[in-house]
């Protein structure tokens, strides 16, 4: 059994999802197929659950309504007359839900709101999408994720119950395997023991399909993308890069933990720990090799892996009194990260101070501020870049950082971190 996951610009217009058929046909079955919200839906979800809850209701709600007339839209356009009937009222039950979850919204409790509105794009998707690959011929059963992945309460970036989410995949979606069925699902969502939906984190259904194929012991997962595969930094950002033919899970997650946006950074661990190998392929062109990432390549030679992380801010914390960072302070500075759900990008410290590199998100960091300005004294550089490159050579090094203003650099024999303006 194999895992798909197709992302958001994979299936943006009816003709993408369309164009999809030849790769779903032709792969060997069983097959799962986990998939995004279509296009840009995901932003737009937010946007009304911003409205609905800090906002203006009314423009929550006719928003909504623009979303939904374009994803009836989009199936009309996708699907045979009796087909798109019988979709269209089983899309509906997810407008309710929607509109329900506006209704509901409040500041109050505004990431369970945000949680309850931004899941229901896969949900949708997914309804299309397994209407259409039924209409064409193809064995296919749908499920709902949030059945299938059990999850904390912590919404937004919920952390996954495994045992209880494995029992389920295997009943439900092993299940339907057995029966001869291939299974579409959403990636993204899931759902609280108390049944509430949550969310993964942004661009979480890579982690989806992966948990997917980690606890029914899929042969390989597949993430179809719009490019031919990795690469040893962002084409989006820089002009020369190259293609990776072959690299390991370390390497990848240790680029996916410094900021590259290849790959949801929860993916790994769960194929590593099953020895599951990554294809990474492009679905605009099916026969591009693309690239594998598994526990071993056989040329270990990569060429230097950049990445750049923007929007960042650089905190250095002083001690008001004088006493040394050691464990007790670093413990309580941890804490206190650790309690905002902080992600640290790079740390440094010296005798009195600590420095941290951190995303600059503005509410995070005002409530960091205030927290750590109770001890220590704090001065910050905002809007810095992170510049990490691993297998790092002096030329590589020169070009990112020529003209730069450095405010910090760490080395390691594999890896360079600079802080800059
Ligand atoms: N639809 C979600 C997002 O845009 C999840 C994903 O695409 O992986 O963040
Ligand atoms: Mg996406």
């Amino acid at each position: 059994m194999q895992v798909y996951k197709f992302g958001g610009a994979s299936i943006e217009s009816p003709e993408r999802m369309s164009a999809l058929l030849p790769i779903i046909a032709e792969a060997q079955e069983p097959l799962i197929v986990v998939v995004s919200a279509k296009g840009k839906t995901t932003n737009h979800l937010e946007i009304i659950a911003q409205e609905a809850c800090n906002g203006d209701k009314n423009i929550a709600y006719s928003l909504l309504k623009q979303l939904e007339q374009e994803h009836i839209d989009y199936a009309k356009n996708l699907l045979p007359e009796k087909e798109f009937t019988q979709l269209a009222a089983e899309l509906n039950e997810y407008f309710s839900e929607l509109q329900w979850a506006v209704d509901d919204a409040t500041a109050l409790r505004f990431d369970y709101s945000y949680d309850q509105i931004v899941c229901v794009g896969e949900l949708l998707s997914t309804k299309i999408f397994c209407s259409y690959l039924c209409s064409q011929g193809l064995k296919f059963s749908w499920v709902d994720a949030r059945s299938v992945i059990r999850t904390d309460d912590t919404y937004r970036d919920a952390r996954v119950d495994w045992a209880y989410s494995e029992k389920q995949a295997k009943d439900i979606v092993g299940k339907l395997l057995n029966e001869g069925f291939n299974v579409i699902t959403q990636g993204f969502i899931g759902a609280s023991s108390d049944n509430a939906s949550v969310t993964l984190g942004r661009e979480g259904s890579d982690y989806s399909a992966a948990m997917m194929a980690a606890m029914l012991g899929a042969t390989s997962v597949t993430i179809w993308k719009d490019v031919e595969g990795l690469k040893n930094a962002d084409p989006k950002q820089f002009d020369h890069t190259v293609k990776i033919e072959a690299i390991t899970y370390h390497e990848v997650i240790e680029m996916a933990y410094y900021g590259a946006q290849v790959i949801h950074p929860k993916t790994i661990k769960p194929l590593q720990n099953n020895n599951i190998p990554l294809y990474v392929r492009c679905f605009l062109n099916k026969d591009l090799k693309g690239t594998v990432i598994q526990t071993e390549v056989s040329s270990i030679f990569y060429p230097p892996l950049i990445i750049l992380k923007k929007n960042q801010i650089l905190l250095q914390v002083t001690t008001r009194d004088f006493s040394f960072i050691t464990e007790d302070n670093l413990s309580k500075l941890y804490s206190i990260f650790h309690n905002l759900n902080i992600k640290v990008n790079l740390i440094q410290n010296a005798a009195i101070s600590f420095v941290a590199c951190i995303d600059n998100n503005e509410s995070q960091v005002r409530q960091l501020v205030n927290l750590l300005e109770k001890d220590f004294k704090v001065f910050s550089n905002d809007d810095v870049k992170l510049l990490t490159i691993r297998h790092y050579t002096p030329e590589a090094l020169q070009d990112q950082t020529k003209g730069r203003f450095k405010l910090l650099e760490q080395k390691t024999r594999e890896t360079v971190q600079i802080v800059m303006k």
